[in-house]
């Protein structure tokens, strides 16, 4: 599933070593650039600001996250106490973390052209992640999802510590790149055979109208068997970049196979190239960004990581397809996006999902109080409809 095209690949490149001068914040790691001597060096002109960009998106998403769920918490303890503590109002925005109520929502929505009256957020937020992986490749992964921010907090960290990351050997790691896939179909087999009165039935339900409680329980009177599964998962995201994305989320291969529709991608001017290598050494996802010349790779992040440390002017961009052109300069005119650029294209789908929803009066899940007190305090006890 590795999207790249045999006719992609160039030839090996001839390299040697010299010394050049990191331009500021372009170049990182060491300033001893390995190169093709055939080709000159033009160094960037401006300094990278794509991963000051990207991380500071990362944290304020986790900083939303972060108080949504401790809105979430007081809201749901109200009525575990049956209404003695402090009432706080339900933040949909919880409902991001339904992903499949939000697939199943959407399915809803294309049979029967109605919204549908329960988590409709999750619906919202799910089309808006999934029109940001049509627009920007899987940025969603890289710059929004709080998971991915920390799975790369801790391979970063890893790196750190151990010197370096390991690379699982290809006969395992294609097969395990699999296994999101699978579960993808799994929950696309599922949902895609419901009909849009079995699924209102499943979201009206007191199981579905409770869903993100149950989660919320999931988390907080989690077992011996859940705590084992979080160790082995965070100790490998140690050892291996992205541990969790790259083999087992079933919302990353989704966002993955929309991205393939992406016209943006990164895109490598095999003529600015000095072929150093660095971008593939810097990409989390393993991909040989200095042997192609655009990456249609399902597994790209967008995460611009690659750009970062390239020390080339021109040689690789998060851009629209080049223009023609023989000079360099000219076939990357107008069809670059600066990592503001992609910042400004995030925040208008996030907001512009979200504002039509609240503007509409689709935002909220609107159910009284009094089905909340009964039904709040007895979400462990609530069973899947049809078990
Ligand atoms: S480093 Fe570049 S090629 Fe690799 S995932 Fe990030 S954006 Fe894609
Ligand atoms: S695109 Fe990659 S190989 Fe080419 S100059 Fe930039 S970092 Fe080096």
């Amino acid at each position: 599933m590795s999207g790249q095209s045999e006719a992609e690949w160039m030839q090996p490149p001839l390299a040697d070593e010299v010394s050049v001068t990191p331009l500021d914040g372009a170049v990182s790691g060491s300033d001893r650039v390995h190169r093709n001597p055939r080709k000159k060096l033009i160094r960037r002109r401006l300094k990278d600001r794509s991963q000051w960009f990207r991380h500071s998106v990362q944290a304020a998403f986790v900083m939303l996250n972060a108080g949504l769920g401790i809105q979430f918490c007081l809201w749901t303890r109200y009525y575990e106490t049956a209404g003695k503590t402090l009432y706080v109002n339900r933040p949909a925005g919880v409902e991001g973390w339904l992903p499949i109520a939000g697939m199943m929502n959407t399915k809803y929505l294309v049979e029967t052209r109605s919204i549908p009256q329960i988590h409709p957020a999750a619906m919202f937020l799910f089309l808006a992640f999934l029109a940001s992986s049509l627009l920007l490749k899987k940025a969603f992964c890289s710059w929004l999802c709080p998971i991915g921010t920390l799975s790369e907090l801790l391979w970063k960290t890893g790196e750190k510590f151990f010197g370096r990351n390991f690379q699982l050997p290809k006969w395992i790691d294609v097969p395990l790149r699999g296994l999101k896939y699978l579960l993808l179909s799994f929950f696309a087999f599922v949902i895609g055979s419901m009909s849009a009165a079995a699924l209102a039935d499943f979201l009206h339900s007191p199981y579905g109208m409770v869903a993100d409680v149950k989660m919320l329980n999931f988390f907080r009177d989690i077992g011996q068997t859940g705590i084992i599964v979080f160790v082995v998962l965070l100790s490998l995201s140690l050892f291996i970049r992205n541990f969790w994305c790259r083999y087992l989320c079933p919302y990353g291969a989704l966002m993955g196979l929309a991205s393939l529709l992406s016209p943006v991608k990164i895109r490598r001017d095999a003529a600015a190239c000095i072929d150093c290598g660095k971008c593939a050494r810097a990409c989390p996802a393993n991909l040989r960004v200095d042997q192609l010349v655009q990456i249609r790779s399902v597994e790209c992040a967008a995460c611009m990581e690659c750009i970062a440390v390239c020390p080339a002017e021109h040689a690789l961009q998060f851009s629209l397809p080049s223009r023609r052109g023989t000079e360099v300069k000219d076939r990357w005119r107008n069809v670059v996006l600066t990592p503001m650029a992609v910042t400004i294209v995030l925040a208008c789908v996030f907001f512009g999902f979200v504002g039509f929803a609240k503007a509409t009066g689709h935002w909220n899940t609107s159910l009284p109080r009094s089905l909340y007190l009964e039904l709040v305090p007895n979400a462990n006890h609530l069973s899947h409809p049809g078990m």
